[in-house]
């Protein structure tokens, strides 16, 4: 009705077209809807005036109300400044400008009685506020409303006047256009069920709180809806696909499976893999198509599930293919394949992007004729040249890596939707899982392996080296290899590089006894693979690297991980880079090696490390600490969880509760149909229109 999500912003009074292109660029506000929906990230309280005399260097914003005395200039070039001399009678206090000498002059006349709001700072034993806001008494009515607003701004913004304050006037001058009325987004039985207030209201108060009880119930009231939508998209999503995708039927154990499991399989499952390989028959022989999330730490067997799997397609007459992200990871998935699968008449190829065109000439027809039954591959598997016979399931590794988009290339490699199984070792949270992946059914890997010894962990700082090389030679003296990992961060990708080519030239001074080799992204193909071979086969007893190794390569001799610049690392990665080592029967060692100045987060997030060896933990203590945005699997999961209020770390119950809602809803409604769930349908459409519905193919 009023296609809020339809209105350029450029036509809101005080705006126009170069604040529009700012708006749109800085802060993703293309629409009025956006508008609304940008929420301040904080909330201060201006229900009270402090007094000069009281100011402390210490104080967050207060207020003041007094007069200016005079301004001066002070400093030259850049330090230059305008000072105004404020006081109310107790004492006077600096006013200071470093930018728009001379806006401020004209506006702030001395000797008028303003209200003064910002954050004192001390400097030489003088209180001063930098930039502060400032307002004629007589406004301070529509001025101090109590809890004041802040919205997230950035410099190009403030540069073009769109301060939080100015974004809170848009706010003013959008809403009291339209008569402070707006649209529910909430069918009534869902909103009286709820018992929350209404979205009109919710938004009045986010922007402009009445008080901290309306605020609450507010900002409640968004997260509500945000994640409500999210869960009802999922949820729809995933119901849709079962009703209309049919999965293809695999009724036998055959075969392959059977004389796997009894002749060859070297040892006896674990209980969970026994327990995850169980629902993945029971949802491949269901008739409809599986997708099923196996979440497992690194170690826990995944690979060897994922074999049982795909042998269980080959029973069934259909082909099968495994997606590593790395080239080196699907080669190691190719030769562990290979090894189990040494004794029994089965044809495995592998595909890279560096098969050469001779042996591609040969694979591509055999894929094609259905004669090569099992292919794992990169991402060269998912180009139009490869075509299968009948690809019954897909399995992707490390999902992660994979983004929506490809991955739903890959279904449509056959004429009904392969059963998808996607394998993570980056236990997720349970709150991202539910959204991100809230449409597959998820199985857990919750047990390692027999006969493991836990890692141990320690923190050490870079100033005490020679400890730790002494510890590496007695390692390596004991019949071991060392990984040595440095970060490689976007945006530094140069400094980077230098560390780590500096720590092999001090690593090969260090240890001339041993053999050091070192592989990066930026090598060839080549090289890379005959660097890591040297590691393979024992020839070099210390690979350094930067997080090329993360992805899963099985090194069981290397026992010993060390990491260096560690507190520049998730805590997510950190956990699977450790789970490289501890593979065989010796003792292994994580060693993290920081800087010694360190922030108190950062402190925490280590010692986690030391503390834990619970991947699910760590995940949990992660999200906690640095919010979802950073997480692994949110970046690159293509989902863009991009979320306005809602926070995953602290509005578990929350996200909990609106799922179960959604449920409810869709129970009733599926395809949401009925008169009253209309507005669901046109809702979700403007939420997510804009992204192609990759979730009925992944
Ligand atoms: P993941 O892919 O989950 O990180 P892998 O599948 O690479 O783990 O398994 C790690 C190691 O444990 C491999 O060497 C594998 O052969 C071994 N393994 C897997 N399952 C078992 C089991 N049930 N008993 C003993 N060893 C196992
Ligand atoms: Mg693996």
């Amino acid at each position: 009705m009023l296609d809020l999500d339809k209105r350029s912003i450029m036509y809101l009074p005080g705006v126009g077209p170069k604040k529009a292109e700012i708006l749109r660029k800085e802060a993703g506000i293309s629409s009025y809807e956006d508008l609304l929906f940008y929420f301040p990230y904080k909330y201060i309280d201006r229900s009270r005036f402090y007094k000069v005399a009281e100011v402390t260097g210490n104080m967050l914003y207060i207020q003041m109300k007094g007069r200016i005395l005079y301004y001066d200039t002070v400093g030259e070039g850049r330090t230059r400044r305008l000072v105004a001399k404020f006081t109310d009678g107790t004492g006077t206090i600096d006013l200071v400008w470093f930018k728009g000498l001379n806006f401020v002059t004209d506006k702030y006349k001395p000797g008028t009685e303003y209200i003064v709001f910002g954050k004192p700072t001390e400097f030489g034993h003088i209180y001063n506020i930098p930039h502060p806001d400032i307002d004629p008494v007589e406004q301070a009515d529509q001025v101090v409303g109590g809890l004041t607003p802040f919205y997230n701004t950035t410099e190009k913004m403030k540069k073009s006047f769109l301060n939080s304050r100015a974004i809170q006037n848009l706010q003013y001058t959008l809403l009291s256009s339209l008569n402070w009325e707006l649209p529910e987004t909430l069918p009534p039985d869902v909103l009286s069920r709820i018992r929350m207030m209404p979205l009109k209201e919710a938004i009045r108060n986010v922007h402009f709180p009445e008080s901290t009880e309306k605020l609450r119930q507010a900002q409640l009231r968004l997260k509500f809806d945000e994640l409500f939508f999210i869960q009802l998209n999922i949820l729809r999503t995933a119901s849709l696909r079962k009703l209309k995708l049919k999965g293809i039927i695999f009724p036998t154990v055959g075969h392959y499976f059977n004389t796997f499991y009894k002749d060859y399989l070297p040892f006896e499952l674990t209980g969970a893999q026994k327990r995850v390989v169980k629902e993945i028959r029971a949802d491949m022989g269901s008739g409809r198509q599986m997708n099923r999330l196996l979440q497992g730490d690194v170690g826990s067997g995944k690979t060897l599930v994922a074999l049982l799997s795909m042998l269980l397609a080959v029973d069934n007459h259909c082909q099968a293919c495994m997606m590593a992200p790395t080239e080196i990871l699907a080669t190691q998935h190719y030769a562990t394949v290979m090894g189990f699968l040494k004794d029994m008449d089965i044809r495995v190829a592998l595909l890279t992007g560096s098969t050469k065109k001779k042996d591609r000439n040969k694979i591509l027809p055999a894929i094609a004729s259905g004669e090569i039954q099992i292919v794992i591959g990169t991402h060269a598997l998912i180009e139009e040249t490869v075509v299968f016979s009948s690809l019954g399931l897909a399995i992707i590794d490390e999902q992660h890596r994979f983004g929506v988009e490809q991955r739903s290339r890959l279904w449509k490699k056959n004429a009904i939707v392969p059963h998808v199984l996607v394998m993570t070792a980056t236990p997720i949270p349970r709150t991202l899982a539910m959204t991100l992946y809230g449409d597959l059914d998820v199985s857990v890997i919750d047990e390692l392996p027999p006969g493991r010894k836990p890692i141990q962990t320690m923190h050490r700082y870079d100033n005490k080296k020679a400890q730790l090389y002494d510890f590496l030679r007695k390692e390596i003296g004991l019949g071991r290899q060392v990984y040595v990992v440095y970060p490689l961060i976007e945006g530094s990708e140069k400094l980077d590089y230098k560390s780590l080519e500096d720590g092999f030239e001090t690593f090969k001074e260090v240890f001339p006894e041993f053999n050091v080799c070192m592989v990066h992204g930026k090598m060839k193909a080549a090289d890379k693979e005959s660097e890591m071979q040297k590691f393979i086969s024992g020839e070099a007893h210390i690979l350094m690297a930067t997080t090329v190794i993360e992805v899963g390569v099985n090194v069981p001799n290397a026992s010993v991980m060390v990491i260096e610049s560690a507190e520049r690392f998730g805590l997510s990665q950190l956990h699977q880079l450790r789970g490289r080592v501890g593979r065989g029967a010796e003792q292994s060692y994580c060693i993290l090696v920081s800087s010694y100045k360190l922030s108190n987060d950062t402190r925490k997030r280590l010692e986690i490390m030391v503390n834990s060896n619970n991947g699910f933990e760590i995940a949990e203590a992660d999200l906690r600490l640095r919010g979802h945005g950073d997480l692994e699997g949110t970046q690159q999961s293509g989902e863009g969880l991009d979320l306005k209020i809602a926070n995953l770390a602290a509005d578990g119950q929350i996200l909990q509760y609106a799922r179960d809602i959604a449920f409810d809803v869709l129970d009733k409604d599926p395809e949401l149909l009925s008169e009253p769930n209309r507005i669901l349908n046109e809702r979700l459409k403007i939420l997510f229109s804009r992204k192609i519905n990759w979730g009925m193919i992944s």
